[in-house]
């Protein structure tokens, strides 16, 4: 019984894109480095790490903008621009480019019978899932064109958790960036941070990476989170 109650708690998972699934990451650093280049914008990675992560579209745009002003028809044209790069190099993308450890994570939810969804701020989302080759194992997919309001804001897991008909609390979120953590904690469902510690500090879980990492650890991390009293804030008892 009690494993039934452990497994019952997670009915669903929701999988950020970028950092978490593949590594498109470094596709987009490379393509705002030729729109900066491009444009006479000082740039490199560090400040393309520091302050674009897991931002959307718009806002990595003004950060890279800075104090430069341009009209609203500049900026869609210049973010137009910076996704033909990025499309260009996505498409070299194939089941290889899968971070270690996520093939056999999602193979082994799909087994489990726990609901798998995308809550990504990309645009790109459906098209890097089916260039990876893992499109069939998601039950929705909450992206970029799903909500008004992208992450920090919880509207993309809130999305995805009310069309698979599953409550907030009973969703893990894997996330690799503040912003998507914060989205997470908002929605007031489970957040595993993968990552670097100093950058995930906010979520329930953090590991350093997927790899080698089966759903059974993860729940059993879950369970321990829950004996610290460490849980999504709700009203609803889980
Ligand atoms: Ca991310």
């Amino acid at each position: 019984m009690a494993t039934l109650e452990r497994n019952s708690l997670i009915a669903a998972v929701i999988f950020d894109l970028d950092g978490v699934i593949t590594n498109t990451v470094y596709f987009h650093y490379l393509s705002w480095q030729r729109l900066a280049d491009e444009e006479g914008i000082p740039f490199d990675r560090q400040i393309h790490d520091g302050g674009m992560l897991g931002l959307n579209r718009e806002d990595a745009l003004c950060y890279l903008l800075g104090d430069r002003q341009v009209s609203s028809c500049q900026q869609q044209l210049l973010l137009a621009r910076k996704n033909d790069y990025y499309l260009e190099l996505i498409n070299e993308l194939n089941n290889e480019h899968l971070l270690p450890g996520i093939g056999s994570l999602l193979t082994e939810l799909h087994a489990a019978n726990i609901k798998i969804a995308l809550g990504s701020s990309s645009k790109n989302a459906e098209l890097v899932l089916q260039l990876l080759g893992i499109e069939h194992f998601f039950d929705f997919i909450a992206d970029g064109y799903s909500v008004p309001n992208l992450k920090p804001a919880p509207d993309v897991f809130l999305h995805a958790a009310e069309s698979l008909g599953i409550s907030p609390s009973h969703c893990l979120i894997v996330e690799d960036a503040p912003a998507g953590v914060a989205a997470g904690l908002a929605a007031q469902m489970w957040v595993l941070g993968v990552g670097p510690y100093e950058r995930l500090a906010q979520a329930h879980l953090i590991l350093p990476s997927l790899a080698g990492v089966s759903w059974t650890d993860i729940l059993a991390k879950i369970d321990y989170s829950r004996n610290l009293h460490k849980q999504p804030v709700s009203t609803e008892s889980i």
